[in-house]
């Protein structure tokens, strides 16, 4: 594959559940991303996970990670394989609260912005910019990546973000 075709993106993983054999949520976040590359997709960055408190009437905690990929898929070939290995881990669709085997969203990536209506997907991530748990794993790999809609990078967006 040609470099000129790659891709990359900015993911976004949590879970806040036990899977049944890999055990704890962090550990559901590390088994996702061999995953992906097992499924042809070149990690090249993956950021130490933070736990965070739960959204919503979850109790539980949720880990939270990123990792930037090269990849030859444009965002929606992307966003289908996320979502199989979304349902490979076990996550219940259309729970938006309740506990979550695994959650994987795109956040930026090298194309600038995206936004297809079936299944829907909008690239950047229309949520991310205010959510520390998605900003801080993003820093620690990413912090010059820029956000197409703000003009701003990562560490500024962070900045925005946990400023008292
Ligand atoms: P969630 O809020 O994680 O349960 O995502 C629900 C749906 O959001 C997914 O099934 C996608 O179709 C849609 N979606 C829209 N934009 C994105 C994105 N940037 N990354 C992942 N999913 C997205």
């Amino acid at each position: 594959m040609a470099e000129a075709s790659m891709h990359h993106y900015l993911i976004a993983l949590g879970s806040n559940r036990r899977h049944h054999r890999i055990g704890r949520p962090d550990k559901v976040l590390a088994a996702a991303l061999l995953a992906l590359a097992a499924d042809g997709q070149d990690v090249l960055a993956v950021a130490p996970v933070i736990e965070t408190p739960p959204i919503g009437p979850s109790l539980r905690r949720y880990a939270n990670g990123a990792a930037i990929i090269a990849s030859p898929l444009r965002p929606d070939a992307l966003l289908a394989l996320l979502k199989r290995l979304e349902a490979r881990f076990g996550r219940r669709r259309g729970q938006r609260w309740s506990a979550r085997t695994l959650d994987l969203d795109i956040i930026l990536w090298s194309g600038g912005s995206w936004h297809s209506p079936s299944p829907l997907l909008i690239v950047p991530h229309p949520a991310y910019r205010t959510r520390d748990f998605v900003l801080r794993p993003a820093l620690a790999i990413a912090p010059h990546w820029r956000d197409p809609l703000t003009g701003l990078t990562i560490a500024q967006l962070h900045h925005r973000a946990t400023r008292g």
